[in-house]
């Protein structure tokens, strides 16, 4: 129902200068939804993780988290709340190890040195390839392997909601199966996450409802397994025709 979203974003504009990279986009993510935004490059996929994330202001529009209005709320007044990102690029603390970008993961959190060194067991847990490498300087890990601890660092902050830009760029084939595979078990673990990825064969194959955004407008939204079967989609996204 209209009132129960964890996330809602409401007629979202955001400006570089002149440029309007989000034109006034609506969308909600439930509670224990995956929910995938498709575009290609340049659509505003990036601008709408940043806004939400706190990292880009609203130039208009709203962002509500649990009810609470944070359309100016500070990022990093956002992560307490439990809205995590891992970043498109991945931004892993290059010169920290594996173990203290996981340990800076979980930096605002007040529950103790316990629970925090349970999790980073989690982690190494549900990341096999991290353990291995938890002494290993992050910077000189393989892409997917740091792709695979920006994923774990966002998990550290606990949060409701996990917001993933492009966990697939530029990675192998291999890789990015292994990292939708991670995608898949999150969700089956309950985690809500909002994805936004240009592999949208992939993206909706793990989503729940998804949303396309063209040029900072939302041209298409639905189930994602009707939009997986949509031949404007398949045309234009999924390489057939
Ligand atoms: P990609 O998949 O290529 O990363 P995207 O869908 O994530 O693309 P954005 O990065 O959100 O797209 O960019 C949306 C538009 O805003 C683009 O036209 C881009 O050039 C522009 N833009 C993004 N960041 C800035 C910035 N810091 N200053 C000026 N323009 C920007």
């Amino acid at each position: 129902t209209a009132g129960k979203a964890l996330l809602r974003v409401d007629s979202l504009q955001v400006r570089y200068g002149a440029v309007q990279a989000l034109k006034g986009v609506s969308l909600h993510v439930d509670a224990g939804e995956v929910v995938t935004i498709i575009g290609g490059n340049g659509a505003g996929k990036s601008t709408l993780m940043k806004a939400i994330s706190g990292l880009e202001p609203a130039a208009a529009g709203s962002i509500a988290f649990e009810g609470q209005d944070i359309t100016r709320m500070p990022g990093h007044l956002r992560v307490p709340l439990g809205i995590a990102q891992s970043p498109e690029g991945r931004q892993v603390f290059a010169d920290q190890t594996v173990h203290d970008n996981l340990l800076l993961g979980a930096y605002h959190r007040r529950d103790g040195a316990a629970a925090i060194a349970a999790d980073i067991e989690a982690q190494f847990h549900a990341f096999p390839r991290l353990r291995e490498r938890r002494e290993q300087m992050a910077g000189t890990m393989s892409g997917g392997e740091q792709q695979m601890l920006a994923i774990a660092r966002a998990l550290m902050s606990r949060p409701k909601l996990l917001l993933l830009d492009e966990p697939s760029l530029g990675l192998a084939p291999l890789i990015v199966k292994e990292i939708f595979a991670i995608i898949r078990q999150l969700k089956a673990q309950g985690v809500t996450i909002l994805l936004v990825e240009q592999m949208a064969n992939q993206a909706l194959a793990v989503a729940d409802r998804a949303y396309v955004l063209e040029t900072g407008s939302f041209t298409l939204e639905g189930g994602a397994a009707q939009l997986r079967r949509d031949p404007k989609i398949r045309a234009a996204y999924l390489g057939a025709h």
